[in-house]
């Protein structure tokens, strides 16, 4: 990229959580120019679509946060639309993006592409050393899919495309259907509900027992302009070429039972709190190591306590049934 005029930045996915808050971080920089395309023009899931996008519109770098994601429940229920949609949407743009000649790409992928049971912190090399959570096996394969498509990209072709893998996320713009959702935007909803209406007992799901680490999403974009901003000479060179993905963490976990809790406290809730061994536990244990990150030198800046209660008022504004 010439010095001389900012970077243009696509940002596919900029409607869900993670794409509104790269775009909210993008806008802070001088030195950037976003581009950001509507569904109803630009299906990603359409290889036509996204190959005259790309044709029509000069763009320097790509960050891909577009994908169909849900919850434990969502993925359990519908493994083709995730499998399907997911290595659709990346494979068109990854592929695109190379044909024009962008310069970086991107790709956000899932702390889940990891073996069920391995190693805690997990690593990345840990990757495809044993079988998946079989809850959510089909996304998985598609982020796995996805981030071995950007190195065979820069194996074959020299693409500087790389691959980032945040730890469960939240924020502003979550998802909070009951259903649908993850844990914490669903527990954030129910505990505020149930305090709201005075009740006596809330279901949470599974037997409370699973570990999961939770990632702000400002923190995470922060984390994806560091890496995307990485000299490419000393990025790839530090980075082993079969793992060459960046976990992005806080480095630490919390039962699920104890962030009940803590959400029951915050939002002022008085009842009890059952566990509901019906739904599913899936990974007993998912926390990443950060090394890799933090030798780039980033670090998040949000707490628990601060990302919950930023977020409970976020959703008290936003969503609509919210109290
Ligand atoms: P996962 O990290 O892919 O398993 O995604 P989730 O965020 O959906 O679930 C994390 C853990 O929280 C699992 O053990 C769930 O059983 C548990 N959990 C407890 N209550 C809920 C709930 O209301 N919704 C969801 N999605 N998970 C819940």
């Amino acid at each position: 990229v010439a010095e001389d005029r900012p970077h243009r930045v696509f940002v596919a996915g900029h409607r869900g959580m993670v794409g509104s808050a790269l775009l909210r971080r993008l806008q802070d920089e001088n030195d950037v120019e976003t581009i950001t395309c509507d569904r109803a023009d630009l299906d990603l899931t359409r290889q036509s679509q996204v190959e005259q996008f790309f044709g029509d519109t000069r763009i320097d770098q790509v960050y891909l946060a577009a994908a169909r994601v849900g919850g434990i429940l969502a993925n359990d229920t519908w493994p083709a639309d995730f499998i399907r949609d997911n290595l659709l949407i990346q494979t068109h743009v990854i592929d695109a993006a190379h044909r024009a000649g962008v310069e970086r790409l991107l790709f956000l992928g899932s702390s889940c592409i990891y073996p069920r049971l391995a190693e805690q912190p997990i690593r990345e090399e840990a990757l495809l050393t044993g079988p998946l959570e079989a809850t959510n096996d089909a996304y998985a394969v598609a982020k796995i899919a996805g981030l071995k498509s950007c190195e065979a990209y820069h194996r074959q072709h020299g693409a500087d495309f790389r691959s980032v893998m945040p730890t469960n996320l939240y924020g502003p713009g979550d998802n909070f259907d009951p259903e649908t959702s993850h844990v914490l935007p669903a527990l954030l909803r129910r505990f505020d509900e149930a305090a709201a209406d005075g009740r006596e007992s809330v279901r949470v799901w599974g037997s409370g027992r699973p570990r999961r680490e939770f990632l702000h999403v400002d923190d995470l974009a922060d984390a994806c302009l560091c890496v995307m901003r990485a000299d490419a000479g000393t990025f790839w060179s530090g980075l082993p070429e079969r793992a060459s993905h960046i976990n992005i963490g806080v480095g630490e976990d919390i039962g699920i039972a104890e962030l009940a809790q803590r959400i029951a406290d915050l939002a002022g809730y008085r009842g009890s709190i059952e566990f509901d061994p019906s739904k599913p536990d899936g990974t007993p244990r998912k926390l990443l190591d950060v090394a890799r990150i933090r030798a780039l030198g980033w670090r998040h800046r949000i707490s628990l306590e601060q990302g919950l209660r930023a977020t409970l008022e976020w959703m008290r504004e936003n969503i609509e049934g919210g109290v």
